[in-house]
């Protein structure tokens, strides 16, 4: 059996720590990348430098429900202890969603999505995968990114790629990896799926070892499985040394452009819109005199 640990060399909680202390640690994540130089530089430097405390969001019931549909596929995948399928999904149900929901009927309707796109993503997953290749949140590590291309060879010699593939399948006869990322949505984002650092990291990891990757995005919405095939040219991974590079000068300048324009900067979604845009813009009217 493949020895994750040893062969791509990453700590069990290294998605965690390259989140939450990338300076300390000289590991840059997917989401760290796609946080700094897609969505918005500032929330990141609210949430992970200055640790400004969230403010919960209308989306945040959404989110965990994704984030206990992931938990509950794991457990599912890795269930030595053969936990019943109804306890699996009960606990991380209440564990993680329960506690947000504010009004019964939606609630009644999340959890009947929760319970389906579970269901469903277990079937995809057992269709898909030889279950003796199978490894689920698996992490991994590429040191010395410096090495990588001449476009990051100016950068710190410690800093490093890391995080966790949420399911591979490594097979050590072929040297090939299938490498897929799961998303539980209210709809498809094709788009958002394609400009993601993920799949070039990821598929970056398995090639760092020696595996020919591919990389799929599966979207479970509403019970229905998307499947999404990533193509992998030399291109992507330009793009991510590149947007690498940016988002190391960022992080060691201390300096954070602001993407403001974007569907992420609104009360809806971030939880820092008190501590930004909504005090800025209250400070400037009274400030100005508006309104007196
Ligand atoms: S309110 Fe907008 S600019 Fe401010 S942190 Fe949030 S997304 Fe960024």
């Amino acid at each position: 059996m493949l020895d994750t640990k040893s062969l791509l060399g990453a700590s069990l909680d290294g998605k965690s720590e390259a989140w939450d202390n990338p300076l300390d640690v000289y590991e840059l994540h997917q989401s760290t990348i796609d946080s700094l130089t897609n969505l918005c530089a500032k929330r990141f430097e609210f949430e992970h430098i200055l640790n400004v405390p969230k403010v919960r969001t209308a989306t945040e019931v959404r989110m965990n429900l994704g984030k206990a549909a992931h938990k509950a596929v794991e457990e599912l995948i890795n269930n030595d202890s053969k936990i019943p399928l109804g306890e699996v999904l009960q606990n991380n149900w209440n564990a993680l969603v329960e506690p947000y929901v504010e009004n019964s009927i939606v609630g009644e309707r999340l959890s009947d999505e929760y319970n389906s796109d579970v269901l469903a993503a277990i079937s995809w997953i057992h269709n898909e995968f030889d279950p003796r290749f199978l490894r689920s949140e698996m992490p991994f590590k590429i040191p010395e990114i410096w090495q990588l291309s001449d476009i990051l060879k100016g950068v710190d010699k410690r800093w490093a790629f890391a995080g966790s593939m949420d399911l591979a399948s490594f097979d050590e006869d072929k040297m090939t990896a299938k490498i897929v990322d799961m998303k539980f949505r209210e709809k498809q984002q094709y788009e958002r799926n394609k400009s993601s650092s993920q799949s070039s990291m990821y598929a970056l990891a398995a090639a760092y070892h020696g595996f020919e990757p591919e990389f799929w995005y599966v979207d479970i919405i509403k019970g229905n499985v998307v499947e999404q095939k990533i193509d992998l040219n030399p291109k992507k991974y330009d793009w991510l040394y590149t947007k690498a590079a940016a988002s190391i000068l960022m992080l060691e300048s201390n300096i954070y452009p602001l993407n403001t324009g974007g569907w992420w900067c609104s009360a809806r979604w971030c939880s820092f819109w008190n501590s930004c845009r909504g005090k800025y813009e209250q400070d400037d009217s009274a400030d100005s005199g508006i309104g007196s």
